[in-house]
């Protein structure tokens, strides 16, 4: 085994090289065939207000469950599709599934993530605006989170794209807030809808008053551009509480929720529309 065999570091070197290189391959074939079966699946995670812990919208997220490589993670999973180009194909599938999706919900907005490579598409906007018409759903429930992937190199035509698909109708927001590199020249040279603050910013938070700082004045920058502000990676009451305290308006996280299929978001809606009418505190999913 590589492990054992690892007296030399060079040769542990080339052999996990080695094997990234053949999961790789074995990704990339078996998505393939996978894009033609049913092993891809999207979950649905619930975003809920900060205030009263009411449903506003879930997060499209991809599974795969694949019968030869077994979980793979969409963190594995996309980078890998970004570079053979079965993105485009694989966004496709998330985009329809997520439309179809947004017509079961009926009201509720569903946030699909968008790859870079999939969005400098020149025909983007185009073939959304066409899928909206064929799926028959209200384009303000279509939420698409863009990393700044999309922005880094490609600024004039991510500008024209965002513009397009807000003409549209869809929202846009900026995931992963905080992650990157000159994240608050993107605020300002693109017109957003809201943005999702990464959930690395809950770390130190209540540990370190700096963290509680910083939170507050991204959460008031964001406000003061005219943004909906939302928390990812939610896990505790306290952070709730705090988040809630500092002006969050939406808030995600395991505390709240984990992804869930499609048919458990009617139940957990109803229980927080209820919770949100009896109590005037946060509805922390019970799980
Ligand atoms: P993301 O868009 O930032 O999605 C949020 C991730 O945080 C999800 O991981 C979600 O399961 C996880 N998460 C939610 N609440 C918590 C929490 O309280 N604590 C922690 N530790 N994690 C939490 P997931 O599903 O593994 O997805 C990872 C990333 O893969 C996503 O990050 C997104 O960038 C990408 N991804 C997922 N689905 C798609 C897709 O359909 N298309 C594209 N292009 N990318 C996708
Ligand atoms: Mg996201
Ligand atoms: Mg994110
Ligand atoms: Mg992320």
């Amino acid at each position: 085994e590589a492990k054992a065999a690892g007296v030399n570091g060079y040769r542990v070197f080339d052999d996990l090289m080695e094997e990234r290189m053949s999961s790789r391959v074995s990704i990339r074939s078996e998505l393939a065939r996978a894009l033609d079966t049913d092993e891809l699946t999207l979950n649905y995670q619930p975003l809920v207000c900060a205030k009263t812990g009411e449903l506003i919208s879930v997060e499209a997220l991809l599974r795969w469950n694949s019968p030869r490589l077994g979980q793979v993670s969409p963190a594995v999973l996309i980078p890998i599709a970004e570079e053979s180009g079965q993105i485009i194909h694989l966004s496709n599938w998330v985009l329809d599934t997520g439309l179809a999706a947004i017509k079961t919900l009926g009201d509720v907005p569903v946030g699909i993530n968008i790859s870079p490579v999939h969005f400098r598409h020149s025909q983007f906007a185009t073939i959304l605006a066409e899928k909206l018409i064929a799926a028959n759903v209200r384009p303000e429930l279509l939420h698409l989170e863009i990393t700044e992937g999309v922005l880094i190199s490609h600024m004039e035509g991510a500008k024209k794209t965002i513009a397009q698909v807000r003409k549209l109708g869809c929202k846009v927001y900026l995931d992963d807030f905080g992650t990157g590199y000159s994240s608050l020249s993107y605020l300002q040279d693109f017109e957003l809808d809201g943005m999702k603050i990464d959930k690395s910013f809950l770390r130190d938070l209540g540990e370190r008053s700096q963290a509680t700082q910083i939170m507050r004045s991204v959460v008031d920058l964001g406000h003061s551009l005219g943004l909906k502000v939302v928390v990812e990676g939610v896990e505790s009451e306290w952070q709730a509480r705090l988040l809630q305290l500092l002006n969050c308006d939406i808030l995600q996280g395991f505390h709240f929720a984990t992804p869930m299929v499609l048919a458990d978001i009617a139940a957990f809606r109803k229980l927080h529309t209820a919770k949100a009418e009896t109590s005037a505190d946060l509805g922390s999913a019970e799980r």
